[in-house]
């Protein structure tokens, strides 16, 4: 099954995808932890990103696409694959559109995690703080700055996206605000699959 999880940064794509892939077995596709192992490991592509990460802004569409291309064709990926953090703006997902119509395949599900942005600003800020507390590397992007700025790209850049997949009549949403346990119950359901 080939999923895609649409929401703003901290709506809890990561942990909704980790329970997904769980379920389904196929890898979870994050290009935020792709892009930031690039980062850590000096590659070119980890050099272009770096900056623009820190600051909260998005790496330019071409050298996304590009990487997600080529993981996506990955053995493991054959089965399918939830993707988090992708595409975000219509560019991308124009691009992996078209990628996928060449090879012949199609996505399952898009699912949007909405999520109140008032309440975006309080879990990310709680993420970076329990994370110091654990004595665990804070993400360079967890300041207010950086979220501010990732939340208004987020609207400007990849809010459009719930239109697009709408009129494709992939998309579904679901409400990110619940408990975790009963997001991940929506999520089967919108999916038509069984928790267990
Ligand atoms: P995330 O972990 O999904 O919040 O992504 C962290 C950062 O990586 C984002 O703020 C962007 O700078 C970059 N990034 C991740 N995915 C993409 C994407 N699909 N397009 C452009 N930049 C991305």
């Amino acid at each position: 099954m080939r999923i895609i999880l649409l929401g703003p940064p901290g709506a809890g794509k990561g942990t909704q995808a980790g329970r997904l892939v769980e379920r389904l077995a196929v890898p979870h596709l994050s290009t935020g932890d792709m892009l930031r192992a690039a980062v850590q490991a000096g590659t070119e592509i980890g050099k272009k990103a770096a900056d623009i990460m820190t600051r909260g802004e998005l790496v330019p569409d071409q050298l996304v696409v590009a990487v997600v291309i080529e993981r996506v064709s990955q053995v493991d990926a054959q089965r399918g694959f939830v993707l988090d953090g992708f595409p975000r703006t219509i560019a991308q997902a124009e691009a992996f559109g078209d990628h996928l119509r060449d090879i012949g395949i199609g996505l399952d599900h898009v699912i949007e995690l909405k999520v109140d942005e008032a309440v975006l600003l309080h879990r990310v800020m709680t993420r970076a703080s329990e994370a110091r507390k654990r004595d665990e590397a804070v993400r360079a992007d967890d300041t207010k700055e950086a979220l501010k700025v990732r939340l208004d790209t987020y609207n400007q850049q990849t809010a459009p996206l719930i239109g697009f997949y709408r009129l494709l009549k992939l998309l579904r949403t679901v409400d990110g605000l619940q408990p975790i346990d009963v997001v991940t119950k929506q999520l089967f359901e919108a999916m038509r699959l069984t928790a267990s």
